[in-house]
């Protein structure tokens, strides 16, 4: 929430204040609290004064000002997940540990097996037993199969079998899941470099979509998320997990703003339906409060 205000309070007899430098600068900096990141504040503050500046702007006024604002620049990147007539359609999942992978592929697959899709999930991070492990809860969970390696085995290797067997059992979708070990940086380039080497060697249009999985309680850290790994990957849209919590996900519009990378879902729990659409009217004013 911007405003401290609860739900109930009457802003209508609210006195109008004229909107000057400083109260634009109090939203620029409620702005940057709320992870907006500095250049996007200060742009969503200039966006806002324009036609208003001088004049005199009530709180209820600004608070819908401020959404409308946040929901044009959202409306672009509000867009699920696009499903080809491609078999089998192959989705990268990539982002650090913990960020949500797992949990984001089980309720992924859950929601396409349930619009009547053959879904197949490969078990690519196979540094991490106790991550294959999730994976596999999480398949029984969602009635799709996972694809496993034995531990420590080349990841690439898996994904080779994994589109092999997707296609040869005719699948709709192949989801594939990675390691996310950021303090390893070069490895990990290298490992997702050969395991899009190997799935071209299929099929020279896979991954056809590479998503990266953010936590919203990471706040501006998403940013740096977003630019190391497109560096290392082709990101072609994203997933925030963890808006059910506290954080509001102001980093979002940060993110839509600097490299308009198209949001697929995100994340509100932690059971198999926690999946929502993004919303952009509803994240505006859950983020304005
Ligand atoms: P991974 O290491 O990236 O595969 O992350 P996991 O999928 O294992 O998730 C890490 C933790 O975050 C687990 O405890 C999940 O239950 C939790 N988690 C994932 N998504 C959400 C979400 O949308 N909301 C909440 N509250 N917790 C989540």
């Amino acid at each position: 929430r911007l405003f401290g205000r609860g739900p109930g309070e009457d802003l209508r007899d609210e006195p109008r204040r004229v909107l000057d430098d400083q109260m634009l600068e109090s939203l620029e900096e409620l702005l940057i609290q709320a992870d907006l990141g500095v250049e996007t504040a200060v742009r969503v503050t200039a966006n806002i004064a324009e036609g208003r500046f001088g004049r005199k702007v009530s709180t209820r006024e600004l608070k819908q000002a401020l959404a409308a604002e946040v929901a044009r620049i959202m409306t672009p990147v509000a867009r699920p997940l696009p499903l080809y007539p491609k078999k089998p359609q192959v989705v990268l999942v990539v982002g650090v540990n913990g960020s949500g992978k797992t949990t984001t592929i089980g309720k992924l697959a859950s929601q396409f097996r349930a619009a009547g899709k053959k879904v197949v999930i490969a078990a690519g991070d196979t540094f991490r037993a106790a991550a294959v492990d999730q994976l596999k809860v999480w398949g029984e969970r969602a009635g799709v199969p996972v694809l496993t390696a034995p531990e420590g085995s080349d990841p690439a290797s898996l994904a080779w079998d994994a589109l092999a067997k997707a296609r040869a059992e005719g699948a709709d979708l192949l989801m594939i899941d990675t390691a996310g070990r950021l303090q390893n940086r070069q490895d990990l380039m290298e490992e997702l470099a050969k395991i899009v080497r190997v799935l071209k060697k299929q099929d020279e249009t896979a991954p056809h979509n590479t998503l990266l999985v953010l936590d919203a309680t990471t706040g501006q850290n998403a940013v740096i998320q977003v630019e190391i790994f497109r560096k290392i990957a082709e990101v072609s849209g994203l997933v925030m997990t963890k808006l059910d919590g506290t954080a509001k996900g102001g980093v979002l519009v940060a993110l839509a703003d600097k490299f308009g990378l198209p949001i697929h879902a995100i994340g509100v729990g932690e059971q198999i339906d926690d999946l929502s659409p993004f919303d952009p009217e509803d994240f505006a004013r859950a983020l304005v409060g």
